[in-house]
């Protein structure tokens, strides 16, 4: 099932997608998904940001792909290395990543992105799947100097519009088995599956939960994979994560 939220007729509603028909259901993603009765063509519906979530955690380093292709080498973390995204941050298909004036380079990271369906603490790997909603895409934009520069993330991964996600969260894919390939202007500039990760997405989630729990609607994403394209205003970048769609969103510099 792909389950989303859409704007259509000047409302927004949760939604589930069959084929490229929108059924619109009652309440939001994480509840029962009751049918109104209202479908539409999927061309018909404006797509919104499938979640908002409570907290966004990320994970780094987590394809070895892309740990070769930085330019200072990094060792292979022996465990997750989860940071945080702010929930401010977070925008939908179709909104504009938009380029902070003094950032210097930004760079798209295409990931897998997993939706927590079930309040999660101290769980083990088996108990993962459980817990999950599903999958979606996700674009973890990064300003690479103020990543550098700075001793927190917080401006290098969280400025305004760096947390792109959508469409749609898929409920039945095989966590070890998910296709990531991102587009620059309709070119492919990252390719991977998730069998690639250092880390599975079962043994990344737990990891979090040791620490901290996890709520529903909260995001984890899950690391990008080789080497990342930098951004442009005028730009279109897709993240497309099999299953789930695609994700596009332009880019703009800032006003
Ligand atoms: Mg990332």
């Amino acid at each position: 099932m792909r389950i989303g939220r859409v704007r259509v007729g000047g409302r927004a509603s949760t939604a589930v997608l069959r084929g490229r028909t929108v059924h619109l259901v009652r309440g939001g993603p994480l509840g029962r998904l009751e049918p109104t009765g209202e479908t539409f063509p999927l061309s018909k519906v404006t797509l919104l940001a499938p979640i908002q979530p409570g907290k966004v955690v990320a994970i780094g380093l987590n394809y070895r792909s892309h740990l070769e292709a930085r330019v200072v080498p990094h060792d292979e973390p022996t465990h997750p290395e989860p940071f945080l995204k702010t929930p401010s941050s977070v925008i939908g298909p179709g909104q504009a990543i938009v380029l902070p004036a003094d950032a210097g380079r930004v760079d798209e990271e295409g990931e897998v992105v997993v939706v927590i369906g079930k309040r999660a603490r101290n769980l083990r790997e088996s108990e993962v799947d459980a817990h999950v909603l599903g999958y979606t895409a996700g674009n973890d934009v990064s300003a690479r100097e103020w990543q550098r520069a700075d001793l927190q993330w917080w401006r290098a991964k969280s400025s305004d519009t760096f947390t792109a996600v959508g469409p749609w969260i898929a409920t039945d894919l095989d966590p070890e088995r998910i296709p990531l390939t991102v587009r620059l202007n309709g070119e492919v500039v990252q390719q991977a599956d998730t069998s690639q990760l250092i880390h599975s997405i079962r043994k990344c989630v737990a990891f979090v939960t040791s620490a901290m729990t996890l709520e529903p609607g909260d995001l984890v994403y899950t690391g990008t994979p080789g080497t990342t394209a930098e951004l442009h205003a005028g730009d279109t970048v897709q993240v497309e994560v099999g299953g789930v769609g695609v994700l596009t969103n332009p880019v703009a510099a800032a006003p």
